[in-house]
């Protein structure tokens, strides 16, 4: 049995629990959840996933209960992380955006608005490497990755942008692979 962490200080919390479990199942594996919302959790945590929602927001709390070092240490010890969206702002080594602290744990920078505001939400069929078939991917108010460290892969893109990328045990979307019922990109960050 494994131990699954979610950050629960926004977003689909339930839905990326639900895809860690079926993603876990296909593998043969099993996961107890744990919602973390202060210090003191990460360090049982055999995997991590920070959701989407508001940068800004998850940015204060995670640094405000000083849970970014034990994510840090989750990840220096090759711990895999999942970080969708504003997760993925928040993982980054650059938000470009004083009132973002970024984890530094994906040497990235980010657009936070890289679509723009006409363009807040779309749904876009995406190779992702790794996968066989397309993934549907469902952005909303979706950043961009707009430059990459020498050891980051890039593994989607759409409209000539990254919007998926990985850094060792780190794999980051731009979109919310949990609104859909295609659990594998939690697959592929975890199991694979
Ligand atoms: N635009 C949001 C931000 O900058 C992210 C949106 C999302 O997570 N769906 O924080």
């Amino acid at each position: 049995m494994l131990t699954a962490g979610v950050i629960a200080v926004q977003g689909d919390v339930a839905e990326h629990a639900e895809a860690v479990r079926t993603a876990a199942k296909r593998h043969g594996e099993s996961v107890d959840i744990r919602e973390i919302r202060e210090a003191g959790i990460v360090p049982a945590c055999d995997l991590l996933l920070m959701p989407g929602g508001e940068s800004t927001t998850i940015s204060r709390h995670v640094f405000g209960e000083g849970i970014d070092a034990e994510i840090r240490d989750h990840v220096a010890d090759g711990k895999p992380i999942l970080a969708t969206c504003a997760g993925l702002i928040v993982a980054s080594s650059d938000a470009k955006d004083d009132r973002v602290s970024t984890l530094d744990i994906l040497d990235v920078s980010v657009d936070r608005n890289a679509f723009g505001r006409q363009k807040d939400s779309f749904e876009a069929d995406l190779d992702v490497a790794g996968l066989e078939e397309p993934f549907h991917a469902v952005f909303i108010r979706a950043p961009a990755v707009d430059g990459v460290g020498e050891n980051v892969e890039v593994l989607a893109t759409a409209e000539g942008r990254v919007v998926a990328v990985r850094e060792n045990s780190v794999v980051a979307t731009a979109f919310h692979p949990e609104l859909t019922d295609d659990s594998r990109i939690h697959g592929l960050a975890f199991f694979q």
